[in-house]
Order: C-alpha cells, then sequence, then structure tokens
C-alpha cells in the first residue's frame, strides 16, 4: 500500500485540549478583574497569552507553562493581594483539571482510527510537550492500542521531522502528518517532504496559526475527522 505510515498530532486533532485551556483562564482572568478593575477580562487574557508565548522557550508547552504564566502575570496584575488571598492557590486548584481531566476524543476520531487501522495503515502520534506530561495523556488515550508507537519533541521542526522518518527509514512521500496546527504539524512537516492533512479545530492556539504553505505534496484539507477517510 502506499501512503501507508500515518502520523497523527494529538492534542486537539485526536482529544480535546485547548478547550480546557480557555475555560480555566477565563475563571482565573475573571478573578483578577475583580481584584483590578483597570483590567477587563479580555485584556488579561491577552496578557496570558503574549507570557505563555515568551515563556515557551525556558518552560514548554502544556500545563506548566500555562499555570507559571498565570501566577506571573496575576502577581504583576493584582499586586500584594495576589499573596495575600492564595490566588496561586486559587490558580493551580483551577488548573488542576488540566491534569485530571479525562481525554475525551473528538467527533469521528474512534471510528475513523478503527477504520484506518483495519485497512493496514501503521499509525504513530507526534505530540509536543513536556515528555511526563504528554506520556501520561498517551496512557489515558482510550485509543492507545491503535498506535505503533507515539514521539514527544520539544517543538515540531523540520528537522524533528526528519528524524523521526530517518529512524523509520520511511521515504517521506509514503508518509502523512496529519494535524489542527497549520504551523507546526503542516508546514514544518511539509518542509520534511510529508504529505499532510489538515484538520481545523476551532480552538487552535494563535501562535500555531498561520498560512498553509504553498509547496508540493499538496495539503489536504479535511472538515471534518472522518473526512480523512476519504481522502487516503
Ligand atoms: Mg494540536
Amino acid at each position: 500500500m502506499k501512503n501507508r505510515y500515518l502520523f497523527f498530532d494529538m492534542d486537539d486533532t485526536l482529544v480535546k485540549c485547548s478547550g480546557y485551556f480557555y475555560d480555566v483562564e477565563e475563571i482565573v482572568a475573571k478573578k483578577f478583574s475583580e481584584f483590578n478593575k483597570e483590567y477587563s477580562v479580555e485584556e488579561i487574557r491577552k496578557k496570558f497569552n503574549d507570557r505563555q508565548i515568551e515563556n515557551i522557550e525556558e518552560h514548554g508547552y502544556g500545563p506548566d507553562n500555562f499555570k507559571y504564566s498565570l501566577m506571573q502575570v496575576g502577581s504583576e496584575i493584582v499586586g500584594y493581594d495576589f499573596f495575600k488571598y492564595d490566588l496561586a492557590g486559587f490558580i493551580s486548584q483551577t488548573a488542576q483539571r488540566l491534569y485530571d481531566s479525562p481525554l475525551e476524543l473528538l467527533d469521528g476520531v474512534e471510528d475513523t482510527i478503527k477504520y484506518l487501522y483495519e485497512k493496514g495503515y501503521e499509525m504513530y502520534i507526534i505530540t509536543k510537550g513536556s515528555k511526563e506530561v504528554q506520556t501520561d495523556r498517551f496512557n489515558r488515550l482510550p485509543i492507545r492500542s491503535y498506535f505503533k508507537k507515539y514521539y514527544v519533541v520539544k517543538h515540531k521542526l523540520k528537522k524533528d521531522y526528519e528524524e523521526i522518518i530517518e529512524l523509520h527509514k520511511f521515504n517521506p512521500i509514503d508518509c502523512f502528518m496529519i494535524g489542527n496546527s497549520p504551523k507546526g504539524d503542516i508546514n514544518e512537516a511539509k518542509l520534511a517532504g510529508l504529505n499532510t492533512i489538515y484538520v481545523p479545530n476551532e480552538y487552535t492556539w494563535q501562535p500555531e496559526e498561520e498560512q498553509i504553505i504553498e509547496i508540493e505534496p499538496v495539503t489536504y484539507r479535511a472538515q471534518k475527522f472522518s473526512d480523512i477517510k476519504s481522502i487516503l
């Protein structure tokens, strides 16, 4: 079979993820704005977002960086009351759901993955973030048995794809990368010569958004996850 190797992104492609971050951010931003009325909830959210991006290099992707950035911004905006009212404790408690929440498969994922597995595709996951957090998430993934292996990388760059492809001695043209991030899942994979399928998600984190580059091989666009069946 041609194109028999499929690589999937995990967060917001197979499972719900950013939606949970969005909810926690909302609760915490509202709390901070009660302490400092000079900032609207939207302004606080913007600050969180900018801070998270600044902190990626040091703290990576995922809930740890998210929590740390909330604490930093909170202590700046709220000042002394941040410590007086233990808002750090409030953040930790609110953000705990990011670690505990069950992995909820997105629409059509279970059926489609099962179908592809039965068709004989060899399937892998490539996810980025902290090794510990993502390993735990993978282990809680109800469909994990369909995947041959998973990889956690620090960023998703062209070289990360090249390394993984090289490790397996695959030809990039026999591989597909499938994901919701135009930047990490699509463009960087394209630069490494893989085929790509873009599956948009309404909560895709803003730094992951960019224009899909117009180089061969052409990127397929799935309106919904189950469209992958007819694309492959
Ligand atoms: Mg994703």
